[in-house]
């Protein structure tokens, strides 16, 4: 690991998982970082602000700047201002993190009632979505709002079993609007790679580690780097279905 220069970093399931710190890859990210390589947490969660997830991950003993976490609700905040050249009235379907990413891109937030000002509706995970939240998306997005998905990871790993996901909810107002998302903003996507590499100027001597394969390694592929899956996930592998070069790891203190 020491021979990369960015490490990219998955946090749900590599980090800590729901909270709880993965003591081995923690370890292994402290060490990478004193020997100075630049470590970017990159997550589809879009709960949390990336000022958040900077004070949070500095409690573990982790010191990663707010610049240096990359969410899928930043990614779609500051997609829609490069596409809109400026800050547009957007429908949030999410949770702090997606609220306080696209205030800080200067977008204008609407609430339910407001729906018919919306220009997009972005939507991330919810943990306390409503019907009425959503039929307001969907009545926007039948008003030609556009659908911005932070991700599609359908289920939500939890310690009590999956839950639903971001893409859970995605779908319900696809299917419900008859419209399909405009574009997914989080892992994996062309959108993520592009803000990957404003932030680190190359992707040379750069390694992408996660937990799951749908999403980290087909990061990994777009961005043309090779990925270090940790945990269980190699025994969903298909032969042949990655074309980048793909590694298997118990734990990333492993590969130190
Ligand atoms: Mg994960």
């Amino acid at each position: 690991m020491s021979n990369f220069e960015n490490v990219f970093v998955d946090l749900d399931g590599v980090i800590w998982l729901e909270g709880r710190p993965l003591e081995e890859n923690v370890e292994a990210l402290r060490s990478l970082l004193k020997k100075g390589l630049n470590v970017i947490v990159v997550t589809n969660n879009s709960t949390r602000s990336r000022r958040t997830y900077s004070f949070l991950l500095r409690k573990i003993g982790l010191d990663i700047d707010p610049v240096e976490v990359v969410t899928s609700s930043y990614s779609a905040a500051v997609y829609i201002r490069e596409i809109e050249q400026n800050g547009v009235p957007v429908l949030p379907i999410g949770e702090a993190g997606l609220v306080e990413e696209l205030s800080l891109q200067g977008h204008v937030i609407l609430t339910m009632s407001e729906w018919k000002h919306a220009q997009y509706v972005a939507v991330g995970l919810d943990r306390k979505v409503s019907y009425e939240q959503v039929s307001a998306g969907i009545r926007a997005i039948r008003n030609n709002a556009k659908l911005v998905a932070t991700n599609r990871d359908e289920l939500l790993p939890t310690i009590e079993g999956p839950k639903l996901g971001a893409g859970g909810i995605v779908k319900m107002i696809e299917a419900s609007s008859g419209v399909k998302a405009w574009v997914t903003t989080g892992k994996p996507s062309y959108i993520l790679r592009d803000i990957l590499l404003d932030l680190t100027g190359s992707l040379e001597r750069s390694v992408f580690v996660g937990d799951k394969l749908a999403t980290d390694a087909r990061q990994a592929e777009i961005m043309g780097i090779p990925a270090v899956i940790v945990g269980k996930e190699r025994y969903n592998i298909e032969p042949g279905s990655y074309t980048r070069d793909l590694f298997f790891a118990n734990n990333l203190l492993e590969l130190i």
